[in-house]
C-alpha cells in the first residue's frame, strides 16, 4: 500500500491522539506524535510533514505560538483540533494561517475528508497541481474563466460582487473562510460596517444558488467564525 503523507499530530490528550492515528494509519497515512508544543515545532521543521494536526491546548505553551512559528518559515497545510464554542480562538488561528479547524468530537470520517483537502490545498500553494478551471460541488458548476455559474444545468446571474465571494469560497472549497477574509478579499481592507453588507450578499446568494436558503446545502455558515463551500456533495 502505498504511503499517502506524513500527518504530525500535536496532541496532549493520549486518547484524542490515538484515535486520529490509528484513524489515519487504517488509510495508509504515516502519523508521528508531538504531546508538547515544543516537540511538535521540532517535528514539523526536521520532518517537513504533508499536513500538521494542532491541538491548541497544550501543556507547555498555547498553540497558537506553534502556528505563528511554522509560519515563519512554511505554507505547510495546519489543521486545528479545537473545542465546540471557541469561536474566538478559532478565527484567531485562521487569521494566523491556520488552514481549517476540526471540532472535537469528530469521527474518522470528517477527520480524513478534512485531510485530504488540506492536502490538496497544500500541493496547490507549493505549486505542485494547478487550481482547475471549473468547480463543481452537487448541481452548483462554476467555470472561473467564463465567470459563469450554473445550478442544475440554469446559467445564474451574479452581481459582482456576489460572484468574488462565491468563486472565492469556491477556491478555497472545503474549508472555512474567516468573514474578514472574506471581506479583505472581495472590498480591500479598509471597509467599514463590512459584515452586515457581506450577510446581505450571501443572503442574495443563497436565494439564488439554494433550492432552500433556510438550509443551504453549498455554503454552510460557521457561526462566529465564517463560510465554507461544500466540496464533496
Ligand atoms: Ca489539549
Amino acid at each position: 500500500m502505498p504511503n499517502k503523507g506524513t500527518i504530525l499530530i500535536i496532541e496532549d490528550e493520549e486518547n484524542i491522539r490515538d484515535f486520529i492515528s490509528t484513524s489515519l494509519r487504517a488509510q495508509n497515512y504515516k502519523t508521528v506524535d508531538a504531546k508538547t508544543a515544543a516537540e511538535g515545532m521540532t517535528l514539523a521543521a526536521s520532518l517537513c510533514p504533508d499536513v500538521i494536526l494542532l491541538d491548541l491546548g497544550l501543556p507547555d505553551m498555547d498553540g497558537i505560538e506553534v502556528i505563528k512559528s511554522v509560519r515563519a518559515w512554511s505554507m505547510l497545510p495546519i489543521l486545528v483540533i479545537s473545542a465546540r464554542s471557541r469561536e474566538k480562538e478559532k478565527v484567531e488561528a485562521l487569521d494566523l494561517g491556520a488552514d481549517d479547524y476540526i471540532t472535537k468530537p469528530f469521527g474518522p470520517s470528517e477527520l480524513l475528508a478534512r485531510i485530504r483537502t488540506a492536502m490538496r490545498h497544500g500541493a496547490v500553494a507549493a505549486g505542485h497541481g494547478a487550481p482547475s478551471q471549473i468547480f463543481t460541488t452537487g448541481g452548483l458548476q462554476i467555470d472561473f474563466g467564463k465567470r459563469l455559474v450554473r445550478v442544475d444545468g440554469a446559467e445564474v446571474h451574479l452581481t459582482q460582487v456576489e460572484y468574488k465571494i462565491v468563486a472565492l469560497l469556491a477556491q478555497n472549497a472545503g474549508q472555512v473562510l474567516t468573514y474578514d477574509a472574506i471581506i479583505s478579499h472581495v472590498w480591500g481592507p479598509y471597509m467599514d460596517d463590512n459584515n452586515r453588507i457581506l450577510r446581505v450578499n450571501m443572503a442574495n446568494i443563497r436565494r439564488k444558488l439554494e433550492k432552500n436558503p433556510a438550509e443551504p446545502q453549498y455554503i454552510n455558515t460557521e457561526i462566529g467564525v465564517g463560510y465554507r463551500m461544500a466540496e464533496e456533495l
